[in-house]
């Protein structure tokens, strides 16, 4: 038996509704996962709905897009408490930022001379927290490109000229948040970020843990985060990154998992946190 703990569905850009990834993930043989969406909490009451039906335990979590150092760094939120209001706030308020933003995207592809609409956008992406992917599928819709590398390439990439930033927290603010919704703060995919020498700032500003595991990380970058958190003292997680079937990535429920060990010392930490 064993976990995913990086997750995303169809209410952030993932394709897969959350009782759909509870199933592959039940044939797949795992225990445990996490859904993760970005900048929203919506498909979590769904999964753990359909966990409990399935006997998959499903842990609530988010990944807050977070803006630092020059660099965009991800926040992974574990067990943190979906009612919370200062969250759910917060959350309305980043969302609104990224609704906000397709129009000043599809506003720059039309200057560009493409054939796009944010409707359009808004139809594809059906949630709260739109973001560039559904871009990307629009512009493959419309034939504007034939894949989302073409997309991301030629218009949306962060050096894109089509791209456009919307409301973030900074990472310190992402941590302050996850943690008073009683939740543990896990830096994703630290090699994305590229911002290694930033990690000592990030843990006095409470940080607990680090994503060791990822389908990017070389042998090389695992070992080195695994020592850093040893070093540290921090909890260590890891998971796919799960967008979906027909996502246009390729992995898939049971390529990358972590131990039951690994999300015992997770929740362990997030029950001694919050005793009392
Ligand atoms: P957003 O949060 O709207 O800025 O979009 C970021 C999301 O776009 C990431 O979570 C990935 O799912 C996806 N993404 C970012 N860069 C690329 C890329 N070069 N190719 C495909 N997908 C990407
Ligand atoms: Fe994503
Ligand atoms: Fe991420
Ligand atoms: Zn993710």
């Amino acid at each position: 038996m064993s976990a995913d703990l990086h997750v995303h569905s169809a209410h952030s850009d993932g394709t897969n509704t959350p009782e759909e990834i509870v199933k592959l993930a039940k044939n797949a043989g795992l225990k445990t996962i996490a859904i993760t969406d970005h900048d929203t909490i919506n498909g979590v009451s769904c999964a753990q709905e359909a966990g409990k039906f399935n006997g998959l335990e499903v842990i609530p979590g988010i990944e807050f897009t977070t803006e630092a150092y020059g660099a965009e760094i991800h926040m992974l939120g574990y067990f943190i408490d979906i009612k919370n209001i200062t969250l759910l706030q917060t959350l309305d308020k980043i969302q609104k930022g990224r609704v906000d933003r397709i129009y000043k995207i599809a506003e720059k592809l039309r200057a560009l001379g493409l054939n796009i609409d944010a409707d359009k956008i808004f139809e594809i992406a059906k949630n709260e927290s739109p973001g560039r992917p559904h871009v990307a599928k629009a512009l493959i819709a419309a034939k504007e490109v034939s894949t989302f590398k073409e997309a991301f390439d030629k218009y949306i990439d962060f050096n894109g000229p089509a791209y456009v930033s919307h409301y973030k927290l900074a990472p310190n603010e992402a941590i302050k948040l996850i943690t008073d919704a009683k939740g543990i703060p896990v830096l994703a995919h630290p090699a994305a970020s590229d911002r290694d020498e930033v990690i000592p700032d990030l843990i006095k500003e409470g940080l607990l843990g680090l994503e060791v595991f990822y389908p990017s990380h070389r042998w090389q970058q695992t070992k080195k985060y695994k020592d850093l958190a040893k070093v540290y003292g921090l909890l260590i997680t890891g998971g796919t990154d799960f967008h979906g079937e027909n996502s246009g990535r390729e992995i898939k429920f049971g390529d990358l998992t972590i131990t039951d060990n690994l999300v015992e010392k997770l929740k362990n930490e997030y029950i001694r946190r919050n005793r009392s």
